[in-house]
């Protein structure tokens, strides 16, 4: 079978691998169909992920139909079509035993940790595979796991009706945090560089799009919600001193949710995080999420069309990985099929 590998910086190859078999009696074996291609894979063929060692096979954005399963699955049958949960938990340590396996000491991510999906056939175990509608295609299937991590986002933020949540970042995690907050009942302001992003989150329902090169985006969130401070401030770009101008502007009670991995430290002013008992959290990958999120997509799909802008087949993946890194503002979700 064929697969897609990182083999070095800006390196990649399409290679010739055994197919894989099942080796435990819980797993399931998937015909990969297609694969969405991350900011995380890019950060790995850009030799910026903190732990991902080269030679490595992306992928943890995965949907594919189950082709056999071990004598133990009792959820699955061949024929399933299915997305794949890449998270791995040792389910004993504080962070598993706290409901949070997601940032697990012993967190094992797929396509990170170990190989991931880019490659015709998967075996997983089958509680990792989570079964989808026979009215998503292939593609849009790709895009549950990035709406998990939206889910996540809206979750950790607890954003509901009551919440103004301004969004730095109208990528595709940005654009999935929009749709997920005002699915919340939010009312929500995105706040963005690239003019084709600003159309993509007015076109996503943002009630106030605000153009960053040329507008503040404090100074315009006041002028809309007629002096009202932001509740939620979610920076879905790694904008450098989001972090501390969240704590400064947000109103009591209010949530700064991080979701990027910026490593350079974000001065803020801990004398207004105690005065406003504001609540700092992280949010990364998902618990819990992928059955709701599944239950939802029919009425996402509208969007999610949006939101795929490419697809390449594997013998293209070279191509389809470079114009994912290219950020040019006219690519969303690239997908390579299978
Ligand atoms: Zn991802
Ligand atoms: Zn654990």
């Amino acid at each position: 079978m064929k697969a897609l590998v990182f083999t070095g910086l800006h390196e990649m190859a399409v290679e010739e691998r055994p197919k894989p078999r099942l080796a435990q009696p819980g797993q399931a074996l998937v015909r990969v169909r297609a694969v969405g291609i991350c900011g995380s894979d890019l950060h790995i063929y850009n030799g910026k992920h903190s732990f991902a060692q080269y030679p490595i096979v992306p992928g943890h954005e995965v949907a594919g139909e189950v082709v056999e399963v071990g004598a133990e699955v009792k959820s699955l049958v061949p024929g399933d079509r299915v997305v794949l949960e890449p998270i791995h938990s040792c389910g004993g340590c504080y962070a598993c035993k706290k409901g949070q396996p997601n940032v697990c000491e012993h967190l094992r991510v797929t396509g990170a940790h170990h190989d991931g999906g880019c490659q015709e056939y998967y075996v997983e175990d089958a509680a990792n595979w989570h079964k989808i509608p026979d009215t998503l295609s292939w593609e849009e299937a790709v895009m549950v796991e990035p709406y998990t991590i939206g889910a996540q986002v809206v979750s950790r933020g607890k954003i509901g009706p009551l919440d103004t949540v301004l969004i730095h970042g109208a990528g595709p995690a940005g654009l999935i945090a929009l749709d997920m907050a005002k699915e919340a009942g939010a009312a929500v302001a995105v706040s963005e560089i690239v003019e084709g992003r600003l159309a993509l989150a007015r076109e996503f329902g943002a009630d106030l799009v605000i153009d960053a090169k040329t507008q503040e985006p404090v100074e315009e969130i006041l002028r809309f919600t007629g002096g009202r401070a932001p509740t939620v401030v979610i920076d879905a770009a790694g904008v450098p001193g989001s972090f501390g101008k969240a704590v400064e502007i947000l109103a009591p009670a209010g949530t700064v949710v991080t979701m990027t991995f910026s490593p350079v430290p974000a001065p803020a002013r801990v004398d207004l995080i105690t005065l406003k008992e504001l609540n700092i959290v992280g949010s990364r990958l998902q618990t819990g999420m992928f059955e709701p999120v599944i239950a939802g997509m029919g009425r996402r799909l509208e969007r999610i069309r949006r939101m795929i802008t490419h697809t390449f087949p594997l013998a293209q993946a070279e191509e389809a990985v470079r114009l994912a890194d290219s950020r040019r503002a006219d690519v969303g979700k690239v997908v390579i099929t299978l």
